[in-house]
């Protein structure tokens, strides 16, 4: 773990939740409209309002941002790092812009330096946007996957990936076999899982382009390693649905292919879960396993609206993803943005403390990181960005006509983007900055 043996405050808006909003209330946020943030050795020492935290000990240095508000730093819960040059790709749904799209692009990815420039250039994207953990596929090269994790460690952030498995109903320049998928994955864990602050994650792609058998052995890496993660897709398109039944016939739905491979328990992230049934929604939430609602990728590849109040009372843990490259943008602000108008297309209202929650304690919880991210509560890695309330002309005039938190936290969640975040910093440390260099 990287050191870093710093001694300072920040002294602004401070908004952070300390408990999911639907069980707490308003009492799951806590926000102070002058406030400081102490900081030390990369960790949360101290958080509250100025009045009470000031004066501190003359050895520690108080940074003054005044109208800037310092918040958790974003959690994405599904995103392609090898995506990020094929954003805004025209034209296809799920099944043909895998064709078209991703698989051309992630087949470059087996040279091991275009891997590590797309990487750097995901991650500063990441932290423009005040992004600083997000569980990420590699491609099926795990090389991509060497050079995701090492860019990640030169920058002291938490980051969780894996590479991808795929034995089937790819080019071929894209297959591995359930063997080399299981034998490479294993590798990979020897190699990164647990070192500074990285975690890996099994992913199968999803269920079209892994055998059963390599499912099975996807299942086994995780009885293997009880605390990795499995990632991968599920439900996400109504033809992806059909395919899926059609080359597993004998499973009861598609949760079940997962299922009986080993696949389903607390620390699995499903993206999409779009088009569940019932069974499907209870199971997940029996399992305590996790739906990354990945609403830009939805209305993107026109994949559909997905029922959030429906899995949320069922008891489904949910999070926020950006899916890029289908996914529009790495801003969780505009991710929280679209979400809210799919609630509205089905006649439901997303709250946005709700929404706040998913994109950060709600992510770390899904990811059972909430003991070290999340929130800014004394002891916790101190991951987090500044936001510029002035950072826009309209962005200042609204705020103006807010009363309360919960309307500025709206109209930060419907108007912010990455012009917001005025700096990011992970582990105390900053890594990225507005117009400089970090
Ligand atoms: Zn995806």
């Amino acid at each position: 773990m990287t050191t870093i043996y710093d001694n300072r405050a920040y002294r602004a808006r401070i908004l952070h939740l300390v408990a999911d909003p639907a069980e707490a209330g308003d009492a799951a946020l806590h926000y102070y409209e002058d406030g400081v943030l102490w900081i030390q050795n990369g960790h949360v020492h101290a958080v509250g309002p100025a009045d009470e935290i000031l004066p501190l000990p003359y050895q520690v240095s108080v940074r003054e941002y005044p109208n800037h508000l310092i918040i958790p730093g974003f959690i994405d819960a599904h995103v392609h790092y090898p995506q990020t040059g094929m954003i805004a790709s025209y034209g296809e749904q799920l099944l043909n812009w895998l064709n078209a799209y991703t698989f051309p692009t992630e087949a470059a990815f087996g040279n091991a330096e275009h891997a590590r420039h797309i990487a750097e250039i995901f991650l500063d994207e990441l932290l423009r946007n005040g992004t600083t953990t997000a569980l990420v596929f590699g491609t099926v090269h795990p090389q991509s996957v060497d050079a995701f994790f090492a860019a990640a460690k030169e920058r002291g952030l938490r980051m969780i990936a894996g590479k991808v498995l795929m034995d089937r109903n790819a080019p071929d320049e894209l297959l591995d076999t359930a063997q080399t998928g299981y034998e490479q994955s294993k590798k990979l864990i020897e190699r990164w899982h647990g070192v500074d602050r990285l975690q890996y994650a099994v992913t199968p792609r999803f269920a079209p382009t892994s055998t059963p058998e390599q499912l099975k052995l996807a299942g086994q890496l995780l009885k293997e390693y009880p605390d990795l993660y499995l990632h991968t897709h599920l439900a996400e398109n109504h033809g992806e649905v059909k395919w899926v039944k059609e080359l597993f016939p004998t499973a009861k739905h598609y949760l079940d292919v997962y299922e009986q491979a080993g696949l389903v328990g607390p620390r699995s992230v499903f993206a999409h879960g779009v088009h569940l049934c019932e069974e499907q929604c209870e199971r997940l939430a029996q399992a305590k396993a996790t739906v990354a609602h990945c609403p830009t990728s939805n209305l993107f590849l026109g994949s559909g609206l997905i029922d959030l109040a429906r899995l949320r009372q069922h008891g489904v843990g949910v999070a926020l993803g950006t899916d890029v490259g289908a996914g529009t943008s790495f801003s969780l602000f505009k991710t929280m943005d679209e979400a809210y108008k799919i609630q509205q297309l089905r006649g439901q209202k997303l709250d946005p403390m709700q929404a706040f929650y998913f994109a950060t304690l709600g992510s770390a919880t899904a990811l059972k990181l909430d003991h070290c991210i999340g929130n800014l509560l004394p002891g916790k890695e101190a991951d987090f960005s500044i936001l510029d309330l002035d950072a826009t002309p309209l962005l200042t005039f609204r705020l103006q006509q807010c009363r309360d938190v919960r309307q500025l936290l709206f109209v930060l969640n419907t108007l912010g983007d990455d012009r917001l975040v005025q700096a990011t910093y992970a582990l105390g440390k900053c890594v990225h900055r507005r117009g400089g260099h970090g």
